[in-house]
C-alpha cells in the first residue's frame, strides 16, 4: 500500500516546529501534499498512538568503516587511520566486497534509527539500493587508497558524476578529507570544483589539538582562517568536528554562513576534546549533529549523539535539539526535507506506538529524550516505503547481517595476528 503514488498517514501526532499535534499527512508523488484531516483517503497508514517526524539527516558518516567496529583497537585518530589502512591493504583483493558489506550494514542501522538522508564519501549506490536520499562525496585525500581520485581526476570525476546521474535520490558533494591529508594541489582543485560546480564542500577541521597546532605552525593561521583564505568557506561548506577552534574562527564561520557538523561521541572515543557547542550556539552558527563512522562513534544512533551533547551542555536552556538532525542540516544542504510542511519531500519516520504518552506535555527541550525511548516503526523516503513494522523492505537484512558478522570476525582475527 505504501508504495502507491498517493497515501495518507492518519491519526498520528505530527512534529511541526517545537511540538506535536494530532494530524494526518497526505503524501503524493514523493511530496507532502497536505497536513490536516485526510481520514477518507483510500490508501492509509494507521499511525494511531504513533509519532510522525521528518526523517533525520545524518550529515557525516563513513560507510566503509562500520566493518571495523569492535574489531580494531585504537587509542587516537592517527592510530585508527593507520590500523584501518593496514587492514584495507591486507584485504585489497576484497576491497569492493568489504565496502559493499560494510555499506549495506550501515544502511540497515541508519534506517532503524530513522535516518532518511546521508552524507558520506561515495555512498550513492548503497543509499540508492536502500531507498535513501544521499549526498555522495568525491574524496580528495592523500592516502594510498584514494590517491587515484586526485591523480586521475578528470576521468574519475566524470565516472563519479555519471554514477550519481544514474540514481534518483543522490547529489554530489566534495569531500576534502582534512588539511593534514591534503596537498596544495588538492586545495586548489577543491576551490576550482566548488566554484565551477556549485557543489557543497565537506572538510574535517581541527579534530585534534595536534592537528590544529601543526596547521598553525605550518601556515601561521588557524585551519578555519586558512580555509577562508583559500576560498573554501562558503554557505555550502560543512566543517566537521571543530573541537579546537577559537571564538575568532567561530566568527568567520558565522559570517560566511557555513555549517559545523558535530560528532561528539567519536571525539570522546578518539580521546579528543568535546567541541565548544554552547559557544557555537551563542554565535548563531548553523549546527548539525552526525554519527561519523560507526567504528569510532560510541553510539550507533543519531538520537544518542544528540542526547550525549544535551547531557554535556546542561546549561543550554530551552532548545529544540531535534533541529540539529532535521532543519539545520536541510538548510546547509539546500534540500526540502527535515521538516513537515506542504511541498516538502515526503521523508518521514514513524515512531511508536506509545499509548501512554500525552503529546501536549512534551516540551521542546524534551522531544529528543521522548522520541529516543520509542522504537522506529516505519520509514518513508521520497514517498516510498523503506521500513514497515520494524522491518527494512528495500534490502535483505538477514543476508547482510550474516555476511557482515563473518567479515567482521575475520578482521578481528587479522587484527589479533598483526
Ligand atoms: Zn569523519
Amino acid at each position: 500500500m505504501q508504495q502507491k503514488q498517493s497515501f495518507a498517514i492518519v491519526g498520528g501526532q505530527v512534529l511541526r516546529g517545537n511540538g506535536f499535534n494530532r494530524a494526518d499527512v497526505l503524501v503524493e508523488n514523493g511530496l507532502i501534499k497536505g497536513i490536516g484531516n485526510y481520514r477518507s483517503t483510500q490508501n492509509k497508514i494507521d499511525a494511531a498512538s504513533c509519532f510522525v517526524l521528518p526523517g533525520f539527516i545524518n550529515t557525516h558518516a563513513h560507510l566503509g568503516e562500520t566493518i571495523f567496529r569492535d574489531a580494531v583497537k585504537f587509542s587516537n585518530l592517527n592510530d585508527y587511520i593507520e590500523k584501518t589502512e593496514k587492514i584495507n591493504a591486507l584485504l585489497s583483493g576484497k576491497s569492493k566486497l568489504l565496502r559493499e558489506i560494510s555499506g549495506s550494514n550501515t544502511m540497515l542501522e541508519f534506517i532503524h534509527s530513522g535516518i532518511t538522508t546521508i552524507c558520506a564519501g561515495r555512498c550513492a549506490q548503497e543509499c540508492e539500493s536502500a531507498g535513501l536520499r544521499s549526498f555522495s562525496g568525491y574524496m580528495l585525500m592523500q592516502s594510498k587508497k584514494l590517491q587515484k581520485y586526485f591523480t586521475n581526476f578528470e576521468s574519475e570525476f566524470k565516472n563519479f558524476i555519471t554514477e550519481i546521474n544514474n540514481t534518483l535520490l543522490s547529489k554530489p558533494f566534495l569531500f576534502l578529507h582534512s588539511l593534514t591529508y591534503s596537498t596544495s594541489g588538492m586545495i586548489n582543485l577543491a576551490r576550482r570544483l566548488i566554484q565551477e560546480r556549485g557543489i557543497p564542500l565537506m572538510v574535517h577541521v581541527a579534530e585534534t589539538l595536534e592537528e590544529e597546532t601543526r596547521v598553525k605552525e605550518e601556515t601561521g593561521v588557524s585551519s578555519v582562517k586558512f580555509l577562508e583564505n583559500n576560498g573554501l568557506i562558503t554557505n555550502s561548506t560543512l566543517l566537521v568536528h571543530c573541537c579546537n577552534i577559537s571564538d575568532k574562527d567561530m566568527g568567520i564561520i558565522k559570517r560566511r554562513g557555513a555549517t559545523i557538523v558535530l560528532c561528539p561521541t567519536s571525539n570522546v572515543r578518539l580521546n579528543n576534546q568535546i567541541p565548544p557547542f554552547d559557544k557555537m550556539l551563542k554565535q548563531g552558527i548553523n549546527l548539525c549533529i552526525a554519527t561519523d563512522g560507526l567504528a569510532t562513534a560510541l553510539s550507533k544512533n543519531i538520537l544518542c549523539e544528540c542526547l550525549f551533547l544535551k547531557k554535556e551542555f546542561k546549561r543550554v536552556e530551552s532548545f529544540n535539539w531535534m533541529n540539529l538532525i532535521t532543519t539545520n542540516p536541510a538548510r546547509s544542504l539546500g534540500i526540502r526535507s527535515g521538516s513537515m510542511y506542504e511541498g516538502s519531500s515526503a521523508d518521514i519516520v514513524i515512531f511508536g506506538p506509545d499509548k501512554a504518552a500525552n503529546a501536549k506535555k512534551i516540551k521542546r527541550d524534551d522531544i529528543i529524550d521522548f522520541v529516543s525511548m520509542l522504537e522506529v516503526r516505519d520509514v518513508i523516503c521520497a514517498g516510498k516505503e523503506v521500513m514497515r513494522n520494524g522491518e527494512v523492505t528495500t534490502i535483505d537484512e538477514k543476508k547482510i547481517h550474516a555476511s557482515f558478522n563473518a567479515l567482521n570476525r575475520s578482521i578481528k582475527d587479522l587484527e589479533t595476528q598483526a
